[in-house]
C-alpha cells in the first residue's frame, strides 16, 4: 500500500488548473492510498472555516468524499494556520501537529511544515508567534467573512508587490536547526514542504525530503514498500476559451 504526501499547493481562485489537478489527485492516486498526508499550504489563504466561497466548497467536498475511504492528515502551513475544528468536521480530515512523529512500514519520520525550520527569518518567526495566538486568531474570526477576505486579500497584494519571485523571497532551511530537531526525536527522515525547493538531501542525521509547490509541476512523495520517492508531474493549464 502507499502513502502520500503533498504540501504548498497554494489553492486559490485565481488558479483553476491547480485546483483541477488536486481535484483529479484526490479523486486518481489518492483514492488508493493508505493514507494522505497534506503538510501544509493547501490553501494560499484560509479566513477561516465559514468560508463558503465555490473554491473552498470544491475543496470541503473533495476531502470528504475521500475521507470516507483513506485517512486524511492535515497540517498548517503559514498560509493556512486558520483552519479550525469545522474545516476538520466537515471534511473528515485529521489536524496534526507541527512536527509529528510517524511510522510507515516500520520507519519513523518526522513531519513538518518547515516554516520553523528557517530560522533565519526572524521576523516571519515572529509574525508567526502572533498569528499562531489564541486570541490574535479569535479577533480575527469574530469579523465578517467579507472583511477578514479583503484583509487577506489585502496581505496577499503586500506579498506580491514585496517580490516578483515568490519561491525567492521564502528563506530556506537552517542547516543546524534540521539537525537539532532530528537528533530531537532520533529519526533518520525528516519530511517538509514551504520552501518551494523540492528535493532530496542527505544530511548529518539521514535524509531530508522537500515537497515541492504546485505550480507548472504538482509534486508528492509516494512511500510504498520500497521506501519514500519524491515525484512531480505535470499541470497542464486551463485553456482558455
Ligand atoms: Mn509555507
Amino acid at each position: 500500500m502507499t502513502t502520500f504526501f503533498i504540501s504548498d499547493l497554494h489553492l486559490d481562485a485565481s488558479r483553476p488548473a491547480t485546483l483541477r489537478a488536486f481535484l483529479s489527485f484526490i479523486n486518481g492516486p489518492a483514492e488508493r492510498a493508505e493514507a494522505l498526508y497534506i503538510l501544509g499550504d493547501l490553501f494560499e489563504a484560509w479566513v477561516g472555516d465559514d468560508d463558503d466561497s465555490p473554491l473552498a466548497t470544491a475543496v470541503r467536498d473533495g476531502l470528504q468524499q475521500l475521507s470516507t475511504r483513506v485517512p486524511i492528515y492535515l497540517m498548517h502551513g503559514n498560509r493556512d494556520f486558520l483552519i479550525g475544528d469545522d474545516f476538520c468536521m466537515d471534511t473528515g480530515c485529521v489536524l496534526l501537529h507541527d512536527p509529528t512523529l510517524i511510522n510507515i512500514h516500520g520507519r519513523h519520520a518526522l513531519l513538518m511544515h518547515g516554516d520553523t525550520l528557517c530560522t533565519a527569518d526572524t521576523d516571519y518567526l515572529a509574525f508567526r508567534d502572533q498569528v499562531r495566538q489564541k486570541n490574535w486568531q479569535q479577533a480575527l474570526l469574530a469579523k465578517p467573512l467579507a472583511e477578514r477576505r479583503d484583509i487577506a486579500a489585502q496581505l496577499r497584494e503586500g506579498s506580491r508587490k514585496a517580490s516578483s519571485n515568490k519561491a525567492e523571497d521564502i528563506m530556506d532551511v537552517t542547516a543546524a536547526e534540521v539537525d537539532r530537531i532530528m537528533a530531537e526525536y532520533g529519526v533518520d527522515l525528516l519530511i517538509h514542504g514551504h520552501t518551494h525547493r523540492p528535493a532530496t538531501h542527505a544530511v548529518k542525521h539521514g535524509t531530508r525530503m522537500v515537497l515541492g509547490d504546485w505550480d507548472a509541476l504538482g509534486w508528492c512523495i509516494r512511500w510504498d514498500r520500497h521506501g519514500p520517492e519524491l515525484e512531480s508531474f505535470p499541470i497542464s493549464p486551463l485553456s482558455s476559451s
